[in-house]
C-alpha cells in the first residue's frame, strides 16, 4: 500500500489507475476515544426521553447560526422542519468547495464525532428518519475517516445500518447549494431549485428536509456537552459566539484560526501570526470569492454576519484570503469571475452569460464601470441562486475600492 501525498497529478492518476490509491489519514480522535471522554452521553440521554423543544431552546440560548455562509438561526430552522408533518429527513452539506474554505475539513480530520454526535442529535430533534452526508470527494481522508467512523456506530448500535447514508459529490461547486445538492443526492444533474418552497418543507424526495452544514453539527454537540455559554458568553465588538476563519493567502500562519465572532481582519492577521515576511497588506476578501475584496483601510469593521452588509459585502463561510501590495486586486476579482464562469450550472441566461460577458469586460485596460454595473444588475436580479445573485460582488468591489487599478491609466 503507497501513500501518495504531495505528488504530480501524473503520479496520482497512476496510483489511481493502478486500484492502490490510499490517502494518508491524521491521527483523529476515534469512537473509543470520544466516548471515553462523555461522547455520546447526551445523544443517549435525550433518545432516552428528552425534549426536543428544551434542547431547541439551548441551541437557540447558545446563539448558534448557520455555518455554511448564511447564518440562518439553527434552532429556528429546527423549528420549521418540525412544523411540516413526517417522514422528514436530514441532508449534511458537506461540499466546502468556497474556494479558501476549509474549516469543515480541518474540523472533521481532528474530531469528526462532534460533528457525527451533533448531526444525531439534530436529527433527532426534528425526528428525521434517515440522514444523508454530501461529502466532496476531493477530501480522500475525509471521506475515509467518514467511512470508518458510521461504521463503528453501527457496530456500537448507536445507528442503525442504512441511518446514515454517505454520498460523494463529483467536484461542482454548485451542488454545494442546497437544492442542487438535494437534487444530486437524489440521482440528477444539480441544478438549484426556485424557493421557497424551502427545502425545509419540500426538500429530498419531496419530503421535509433538515439541511445543515458540517461544522453548524459539530457546534450542536458542544453546546449539548458543554452549555450554551461556550458560544454565548464570547463578545467581542459587540458580536456574540466564535467563528472558525479559514485564513489563507499572504500571511505567516495561513490555516483555521478559532477566534470570537466579530473579530477584525487585524485581529485575524494576528492571529495568523502577521503578515508573511516582505509583504504589506493590501486587501482582504472576508468570506469567499462572493464577498468580493475590502481594502486595508477597513480593518477595523467586525466580521460577522450582518456587519459587512453597509459595505456591500459578507462574512460567508468565514473564508478569509489576505492580499498585499505585490498582488493586483483587478486580477483576483478576474480570477473569482472566471472561476463563477466555470461553476455555473447555466439554467438562467443572466447567470450563464453574464458571467462570461463580464469575463471579457474585465480583460480590458479600461474597465467600462457602467456598462458592468448594468451588467451586474441583471445578474443579481434575475439569478436563480446566490451564485449569480453574487457573481458581481468582486466586481463592484473593485470598482468602489481600488479604481486606479481598472482606469486604465495604470502601467500593467
Ligand atoms: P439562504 O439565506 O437562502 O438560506 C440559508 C438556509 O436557511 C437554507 O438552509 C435555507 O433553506 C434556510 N431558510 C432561509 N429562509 C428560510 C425560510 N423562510 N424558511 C425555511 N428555511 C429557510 O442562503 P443560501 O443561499 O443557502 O447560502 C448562501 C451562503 O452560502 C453564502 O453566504 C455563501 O457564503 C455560502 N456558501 C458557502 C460555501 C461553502 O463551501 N461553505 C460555498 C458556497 C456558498
Ligand atoms: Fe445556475 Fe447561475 Fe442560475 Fe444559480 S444563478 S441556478 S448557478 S445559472
Amino acid at each position: 500500500h503507497r501513500h501518495v501525498d504531495h505528488a504530480t497529478p501524473e503520479a496520482v492518476q497512476a496510483t489511481i489507475d493502478a486500484g492502490d490509491f490510499h490517502p494518508v489519514i491524521p491521527d483523529y480522535e476515534d469512537l473509543a476515544a470520544c466516548r471515553a471522554g462523555g461522547g455520546y452521553d447526551v445523544l443517549t440521554r435525550l433518545r432516552a426521553g428528552g425534549d426536543w423543544e428544551e434542547v431547541q431552546q439551548v441551541v437557540s440560548d447558545s446563539g448558534l447560526r448557520g455555518l455554511g455562509g448564511a447564518g440562518f438561526p439553527a434552532g429556528k430552522k429546527w423549528g420549521f422542519v418540525r412544523g411540516y408533518p413526517g417522514p422528514r429527513l436530514m441532508a449534511v452539506n458537506g461540499d466546502e468547495g468556497e474556494p479558501g474554505t476549509f474549516k469543515d475539513r480541518f474540523h472533521l480530520e481532528r474530531q469528526p464525532h462532534l460533528f457525527l454526535e451533533g448531526m444525531l442529535i439534530s436529527a433527532w430533534a426534528v425526528a428525521a428518519e434517515r440522514i444523508y452526508i454530501y461529502m466532496r470527494d476531493e477530501y480522500p481522508a475525509v471521506l475515509e475517516i467518514l467511512r470508518r467512523e458510521i461504521a463503528a456506530l453501527e457496530a456500537a448500535e448507536l445507528i442503525r445500518p442504512g441511518d446514515v447514508i454517505l454520498r460523494r459529490g463529483a467536484g461542482a461547486y454548485i451542488c454545494g447549494e442546497e437544492s442542487a445538492m438535494i437534487e444530486s443526492i437524489e440521482g440528477k444533474r444539480g441544478l438549484p431549485r426556485h424557493r421557497p418552497p424551502y427545502v425545509a418543507q419540500v426538500g429530498l424526495f419531496g419530503r421535509p428536509t433538515l439541511v445543515h452544514n458540517i461544522e453548524t453539527c459539530h457546534w450542536v454537540a458542544r453546546v449539548l456537552r458543554e452549555g450554551p455559554e461556550i458560544l454565548s458568553a464570547v463578545e467581542r465588538n459587540g458580536r456574540r459566539g466564535l467563528r472558525s476563519y479559514s485564513v489563507s493567502g499572504r500571511v505567516a500562519r495561513p490555516g483555521v484560526h478559532l477566534l470570537p465572532a466579530g473579530s477584525t481582519i487585524a485581529d485575524i492577521i494576528e492571529a495568523a501570526g502577521g503578515m508573511a515576511p516582505g509583504h504589506v497588506f493590501k486587501a482582504y476578501q472576508p468570506g469567499g470569492p462572493s464577498s468580493g475584496l475590502l481594502p486595508a483601510s477597513m480593518s477595523d469593521v467586525p466580521l460577522d454576519f450582518d456587519t459587512l452588509q453597509p459595505h456591500g459585502s459578507f462574512i460567508g463561510s468565514a473564508a478569509v484570503v489576505v492580499l498585499s501590495e505585490a498582488d493586483s486586486a483587478r486580477d483576483a476579482a478576474l480570477n473569482m469571475l472566471r472561476f463563477f464562469e466555470s461553476e455555473s450550472c447555466g439554467q438562467c441566461t443572466p447567470c450563464r452569460v453574464g458571467c462570461e460577458k463580464a469575463v471579457k469586460l474585465m480583460q480590458a485596460d479600461a474597465w467600462d464601470a457602467p456598462l458592468l454595473e448594468e451588467l451586474g444588475r441583471a445578474m443579481v436580479d434575475a439569478s436563480i441562486c446566490g451564485l449569480g445573485q453574487a457573481a458581481p460582488n468582486p466586481i463592484r468591489a473593485v470598482i468602489k475600492h481600488f479604481p486606479e487599478e481598472v482606469s486604465g491609466d495604470q502601467l500593467r
